[in-house]
């Protein structure tokens, strides 16, 4: 006889009160720090759907699927969809109760090995699939917990996913900061690189009852249409200079831009070569790195790279 245990619940608990009878019975205690604010409202959760025109074509990347409760409606829609949850026991509520899906995974694992890595088991995963047949579209969809907020969209914009699109709740101070101006208190590295590799859209503002348990601040829904073939294009063989430029000005937001730029020890560009650079520009050199927009960084970063390397490429 094929034993199956009595608590396999194979519908996804889409009510508080059914949250909290299914966490009482599997033992399953929220942990703040894993940012477990979980989203419930239905059309809340079709309209995230909606937003990143899930079809039959594409591939889901959700991180954090928590209880499954939007990994069931990406699974409606999508080809095949892969959940990545790191609390065990969440991992396996979500597995069961995802089960009669069959175009859903959910893999019990760390989204991020480090600050700056995709579990590499993830990364293979999505890649055999997008694969396994041609006019498949890699979308990211996630209500994002906050600590690995900025690594995770970093690692993805810079890595080697074929990321097209993705669909995020995050809190409002991270979709401010990318979709911040220059200049601004919320400009940062997380906009520069952000906007580099995508058109960034807010789409609606959360308030904090729409999740339970409720966190402390809003959050917001953003949409990032990427395209990393025109970020290539734009730095096709300098990209560590810019990120190594850009986090530089950042780090010393008060420094001029000048002085960010001595700081770096550029091989060959001593202060009346980068004033030199500065000025070819257009780029008055006391200006604060920070006011810097995109384009401004991408001329700066093309321009020095042919300084240093004599138009050869750093790899
Ligand atoms: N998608 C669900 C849950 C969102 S809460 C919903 O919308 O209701 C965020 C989820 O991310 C939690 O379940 C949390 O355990 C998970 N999580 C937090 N850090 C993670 C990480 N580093 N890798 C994978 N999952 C993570």
């Amino acid at each position: 006889m094929v034993y199956t245990s009595d608590t396999m619940n194979t519908t996804v608990p889409d009510t508080v009160s059914s949250l909290k009878a299914a966490f009482r019975e599997r033992g399953i205690f929220l942990k703040k720090r894993l940012g477990q604010n979980f989203l419930l409202d239905r059309n809340i959760l079709r309209s995230i759907v909606e937003t990143a025109g899930i079809c039959e074509h594409d591939v889901v990347l959700e991180i954090g699927t928590g209880a499954g409760n939007l990994t069931q409606y990406l699974g409606e829609e999508a080809h095949r969809v892969l959940g990545v949850e790191i609390d065990r026991r969440l991992c396996s509520l979500s597995q069961d109760a995802l089960s009669p899906h069959k175009n859903i995974q959910v893999l019990n694992t760390d989204f991020l090995t480090s600050k700056t890595t995709i579990d590499p088991d993830v990364e293979r995963l999505l890649l055999e699939w997008l694969q396994g047949e041609s006019g498949l579209t890699l979308k990211v969809v996630s209500n994002l917990p906050y600590s690995i907020s900025t690594p995770a969209i970093i690692t993805l914009l810079e890595g080697g996913l074929p990321v097209e699109m993705m669909v995020l709740t995050l809190q409002k101070e991270i979709t401010d900061r990318l979709a911040a101006r220059p200049g601004t208190r919320e400009y940062g590295v997380l906009s520069v690189i952000a906007q580099l590799f995508s058109e960034i859209r807010v789409v609606r503002d959360l308030s904090p009852e729409v999740f339970w348990p409720s966190p402390r601040v809003e959050s917001a829904i953003v949409t990032l249409t990427v395209d990393k073939e025109r970020a290539h294009a734009a730095l096709p063989d300098n990209y560590r200079l810019f990120s190594a430029i850009v986090r530089t000005v950042f780090q010393s937001r008060r420094k001029t831009l000048l002085n960010s730029l001595l700081k770096l020890e550029l091989p060959s560009l001593d202060r009346e070569a980068l004033l030199d650079v500065l000025n070819t520009l257009g780029i008055e050199p006391r200006r604060r790195g920070e006011t810097l927009d995109l384009e401004e960084f991408v001329a700066l970063v093309r321009e020095i790279n042919t300084l240093i390397n004599g138009g050869k490429t750093d790899g």
